[in-house]
Order: structure tokens, then C-alpha cells, then sequence
């Protein structure tokens, strides 16, 4: 084997940048997304310094900092608007989604990337085979799950724990922030209530907002990011609030649900040739904003391990160690991201503890090269 050939499933923030990691390195590899083409809109995204520092490393920083919108802290307020502590939260990138993973894309080499290529499964043998829902299928060295919360690819890994689903509901969408405070507009602003909390921060330098509300989950089933909901259901949720946030709420006119869900951390995330990462490997409750961040951490961490790997024995080692870099870590996020989900929508004005070093000081790049040095 004269370096690993590796197919990617899933052309999502983890896949994505995984796969430009590696072809920075020289190693071939194929993305395989079942979305037919570009990527809807999505919601906003915190990229937080742990996530930035990657891209940052990939060539991708003047990109970010011209789409982004810059935010160094963060307030809690309760549901009259007072405030009731801020703290720093480490030069958090807000974007659009759809912004952040366009300029990870459009980064990668031409013809790398197959869109409409859904993974039905995995078969496990000498090396991995992919099969696609159009019949086809591809074999590598190296299979990546990086398809998300249903990933097919954790399925042929093993058994994981079952879906826990939350409870509880976001209600999301933009708005035009013009014209609102400047508090508003300029930083991560939390509102905290008994049962209920919203969040929300600048997505770009023209004075959008994502918004997104934390709520007991209403009847029926959100399927997706797509399930569109009136948007009176928000207001009606926050009638009565901070002034602030009921004129930021009146502006909005297209509201998205989604029902939010975790598991328990699990591995083994890799087998005969497959490797987990992002929310396939670990997916985890938003408040803590480390989804994406956790998915390019491992994204880096995994393509340090990969990139001078000559032969099969030296890929199990590899993949080994990336699961030992990383089981620990995510699963201390995805324990801080229900007990921040628990603390915030009890009203609590210390979510998580002050002290987010260990989150936003990692150095994903480095730890990787540590790792791959001592395999
Ligand atoms: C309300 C909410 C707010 C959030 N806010 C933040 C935040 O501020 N900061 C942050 O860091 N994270 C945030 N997250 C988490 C973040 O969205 C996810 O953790 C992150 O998107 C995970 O990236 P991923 O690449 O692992 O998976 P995904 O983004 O889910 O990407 C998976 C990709 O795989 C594709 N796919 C799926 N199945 C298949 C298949 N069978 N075959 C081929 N392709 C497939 C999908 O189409 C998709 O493109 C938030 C999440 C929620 C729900």
C-alpha cells in the first residue's frame, strides 16, 4: 500500500474538512455526499478558536474573516433583559452554515467532492466497500464516517448507544439585526428562563442575527433542518420578554424546527478499515456550540495520523490512536453540552463553569503530530 487510498462519507463540516486536510497532504481521497448539490442555508454556527485554529492552519482565515462576524463575549440575561453575567468566549467566528462549509468546499480540488452518492452500508472484508443507494460502490483503504447523527458507516462499525433524544425543541432562523441595540447586534447574547432559553449572535458583517430558541419539544416530529413552523410559535414562547428580544423577534419570518438529540459517549469508532468522526463519532447537545468545532478538531487530529502511513498494520495503529486522542475529549464536550442545556434552560446564570480554556486551548494540528510521532 503506498499511502492509504480513503473515501469520505459525508461532505458535512467534518468530512469536508477532513478531506481537505488530507489532500494537503498528498493522500487520495473522495468525498461521497447524498445531497444532490450545494447545501441549504442551515442555521449559524459559532466557529470557536479551537475550530478557527484548523482552518486558520488550512489557508482558509482571510476567507473566514471576510464572511464572519467577529465576537468576543458572550451575555446572560434573564428573561426582563438584566444582566446577569458575560463571560469571554474566546474570538467565536459567527457564519451561516452554508458560509462556513462553502469556503471548506470550495477549498477542496476540483472533482473531489460526488455529490447525490448516498451510503447504504458498509461491508466489511480484505478492504472496506461502500455501497451507494444508485447500486453502486467503491472500495478503499480507509472508510471515514463523517454522515452525521444516522451515520450508516457507525452502523457496520458496531453497536452504539440508542438516540436520547432532549426534550427539547430549536426554534431557529436570521434576522435583519440593523437598527437593533448594539448589544444585540454585536455580541452572543443569551436569555435565560425557566424552561426555555434563547440564543443569539451575528452571522456576517452586514448585521444578520441567527437566533435560536431552546424549548420544551412541541407535538409531532421535526424531521429535519427543513421543517418550517409559523413564526408566531416563537414569539408566543418569549411573549412578554425582554423588550430587546421581542423587537428581535418580530422580525423574524421564517422559523426552522429542530428536535434536539444526543447519544451516551461510545466506541469503539473504528473497525477493519473504518474510522468515525463528528457527530457520526459523537454527537452532542448544542450548548456548548462545539458540534462542528469537535468535528473539525478531529478532522485534523485524524489527517495528522494518516499522512505517512505506508501499510495496513501501521493504518490500525493509526486509527487506534486517534480513537485514544479523542474518545475522552468529546465525550467531557458532550457531557458540558447537556449539563449547559440543563443549566440554561433552569435559568442558571453559570452555565459550565467560567473557565472554557480547555475547550477553546486546544490545538488540534499539534495534538495530532504528537500522536503520530509516538505511533
Ligand atoms: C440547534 C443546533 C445548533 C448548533 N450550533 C452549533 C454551533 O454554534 N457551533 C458548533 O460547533 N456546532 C453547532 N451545532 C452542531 C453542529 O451542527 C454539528 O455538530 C456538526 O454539523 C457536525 O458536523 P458533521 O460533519 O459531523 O455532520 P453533519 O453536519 O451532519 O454532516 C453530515 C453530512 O453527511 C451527509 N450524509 C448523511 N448521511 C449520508 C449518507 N448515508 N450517505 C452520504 N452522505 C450522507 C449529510 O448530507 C451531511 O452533508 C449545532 C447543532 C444544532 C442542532
Amino acid at each position: 500500500m503506498t499511502g492509504p487510498r480513503v473515501a469520505v462519507v459525508g461532505a458535512g463540516i467534518g468530512g469536508s474538512t477532513v478531506a481537505l486536510a488530507l489532500a494537503r497532504r498528498g493522500v487520495d481521497v473522495a468525498v461521497y455526499e447524498r445531497r444532490p448539490g450545494v447545501p441549504p442555508v442551515g442555521s449559524g454556527l459559532g466557529l470557536a478558536r479551537n475550530g478557527r485554529l484548523v482552518l486558520t492552519g488550512l489557508g482558509l482565515g482571510p476567507a473566514l474573516d471576510r464572511t464572519g462576524a467577529p465576537i468576543t463575549s458572550m451575555r446572560l440575561l434573564d428573561a426582563a433583559g438584566t444582566e446577569r453575567a458575560h463571560y469571554d468566549v474566546g474570538a467565536l467566528l459567527g457564519l451561516r452554515r452554508a458560509d462556513l462549509l462553502g469556503i471548506v468546499l470550495d477549498a477542496l480540488p476540483a472533482g473531489l467532492v460526488h455529490h447525490g452518492r448516498e451510503c447504504v452500508g458498509v461491508e466489511v472484508g480484505d478492504r472496506p466497500r461502500v455501497r451507494f443507494a444508485d447500486g453502486s460502490v467503491e472500495s478503499a483503504d480507509l472508510v471515514v464516517g463523517a454522515d452525521g447523527l444516522h451515520s450508516r458507516v457507525a452502523a457496520a462499525v458496531g453497536p452504539r448507544p440508542d438516540l436520547a433524544p432532549s426534550g427539547t425543541s430549536a426554534l431557529r432562523g436570521f434576522v435583519d439585526g440593523r437598527g437593533l441595540p448594539d448589544a444585540v447586534r454585536h455580541g452572543q447574547n443569551a436569555w435565560l428562563g425557566l424552561d426555555r432559553h434563547l440564543l443569539a449572535y451575528p452571522v456576517d458583517r452586514v448585521g444578520t442575527l441567527n437566533f435560536a430558541a431552546f424549548v420544551p419539544r412541541p407535538p409531532g416530529d421535526a424531521g429535519d433542518w427543513s421543517f418550517r413552523v409559523d413564526p408566531d410559535d416563537v414569539r408566543a414562547a418569549f411573549a412578554g420578554w425582554d423588550p430587546d428580544l421581542t423587537a428581535l423577534l418580530a422580525r423574524a419570518d421564517e422559523v426552522y424546527r429542530w428536535d434536539l438529540a444526543d447519544r451516551d459517549p461510545f466506541t469503539p469508532w473504528t473497525r477493519a478499515g473504518m474510522v468515525l468522526l463528528g457527530d457520526a463519532a459523537h454527537p452532542m447537545l448544542p450548548h456548548m456550540g462545539q458540534g462542528a468545532n469537535q468535528a473539525i478538531e478531529d478532522a485534523a487530529v485524524l489527517a495528522a495520523l494518516l499522512a505517512d502511513v505506508g501499510d495496513r498494520s501501521a493504518l490500525t495503529a493509526r486509527l487506534a490512536a486517534y480513537e485514544r486522542e479523542r474518545a475522552p475529549r468529546t465525550a467531557r464536550v458532550q457531557d458540558g453540552s447537556r449539563r449547559n442545556g440543563r443549566a440554561f434552560s433552569g435559568g442558571s446564570s453559570s452555565p459550565g463553569g467560567a473557565d472554557l480554556s480547555w475547550v477553546y486551548g486546544y490545538d488540534a494540528p499539534a495534538v495530532g503530530l504528537a500522536a503520530a510521532r509516538r505511533s
